[in-house]
């Protein structure tokens, strides 16, 4: 079991970012209105989320850092009506068997809750605590026993970089849950998780971009589509300018990327990118999120409708720029 574990953590925990992005997908999950995030170097020394979300009961604590328990999936049929961010069960355990972790949880406000320390897979505590309603996880010293692992991480820097790549993400995804990020001491975002994805963008990206942003609102039979994206004149050079949200995940998904860069085509000089955020909705059944294991990529029911879709409504908005007086 222990074994099986490492090498699933092989494919679920590639480095810091990857713990991290399972940590707040599973605050998320949990309803969280508050995500409190700190990392010490890069998130090899420390990972700690703490959330206000439904918590974990004390008797299913220790079952959720075994293999495939997760809470999530009722039943077969529910793989293809996925409307939570994880689904696998495979995160904690796999996290727990290359690092310290340390979960102190309860369900219940002013209730008892409990704590739990696992180092490399091996329980070190299992005891009643007192806690506030909600989840506080600790992973510290990650690959501590897989020095093979250790040895690929790059600089903090680096791996700081991928940290913040996955709050930005969550914080886009969620302009409803409030989010704090610091490192080494330092407070780096701060999202108010009022529902507001300007403000959000404003936090990460500065406001004068988050000014210079075209609502983009469009509903159709299939597919709903909301969110932001820059006036043509205010264009990026990286790829990575662009965030797609479906469903409430961060996806990378050339269907809606490349609607969106057509509906520019002509305002849009070779290699640059509008800076946008694009929320789509659309009935899980549409959906398959079950293709790559970092969830990432995804697979629509109805491409084709859907690129039509993103095109005009990305134009649509593009058209409100044209009115704007100079
Ligand atoms: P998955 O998210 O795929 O279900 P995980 O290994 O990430 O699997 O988590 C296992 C289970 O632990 C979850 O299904 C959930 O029941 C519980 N859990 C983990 N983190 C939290 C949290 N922050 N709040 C509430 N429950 C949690
Ligand atoms: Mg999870």
């Amino acid at each position: 079991e222990h074994l099986s574990n490492q090498i699933a953590a092989g494919e679920v925990v590639e480095r810091p970012a990857s713990v991290l992005k399972e940590l707040i997908e599973n605050a998320v999950d949990a309803g969280a209105r508050h995500v409190d995030i700190t990392a010490e170097e890069g998130g090899l020394s420390l990972i700690r989320v703490v959330d206000d979300g439904a918590g974990i009961q004390p008797d299913d604590l220790l079952v959720a850092f075994q293999r495939h328990a997760t809470s999530k999936i009722a039943s077969g049929r529910d793989l293809f009506q996925i409307s939570t961010l994880g689904f696998r069960g495979e995160a904690l355990p796999s996290i727990a068997s290359v690092a310290k972790v340390r979960c102190l949880s309860a369900s219940e406000s002013g209730g008892l809750g409990r704590l739990l320390e696992i180092e490399g897979g091996t329980v070190k505590r299992h005891e009643d605590a007192a806690s506030p309603r909600g989840t506080d996880m600790s992973v510290s010293e990650l690959f501590y026993n897989t020095p093979a692992r250790l040895k690929y991480m790059r600089t903090i820097q680096t791996e700081l970089s991928h940290l913040s790549d996955v709050v930005y993400r969550q914080a886009l995804a969620r302009p409803d849950v409030a989010f704090t990020f610091s490192h080494n001491g330092s407070v780096l975002l701060r999202t108010p998780g009022n529902g507001d994805l300007r403000q959000v963008v404003a936090a990460i990206y500065g406001s004068g971009p988050a000014k210079a942003m075209l609502e983009v609102q469009a509903d159709g039979p299939d597919f709903s589509l909301s969110g932001l994206t820059a006036m043509p004149i205010e264009t990026r050079a990286s790829r990575s300018a662009v965030t797609v949200i479906v469903n409430g995940r961060f996806v990378r998904s050339p269907a809606v990327v490349q609607p969106l860069l057509q509906a520019y085509h002509t305002l849009l000089p070779i290699n640059r990118y509008p800076l946008s955020v694009l929320h789509l909705r659309m009935h899980p059944s549409l959906l398959d999120v079950n293709v790559h294991p970092a969830k990432l990529e995804v697979r629509f029911s109805k491409e084709t409708e859907l690129r039509a879709f993103v095109e005009a409504a990305v134009k649509e908005a593009l058209q409100s720029y044209a009115y704007i007086p100079s």
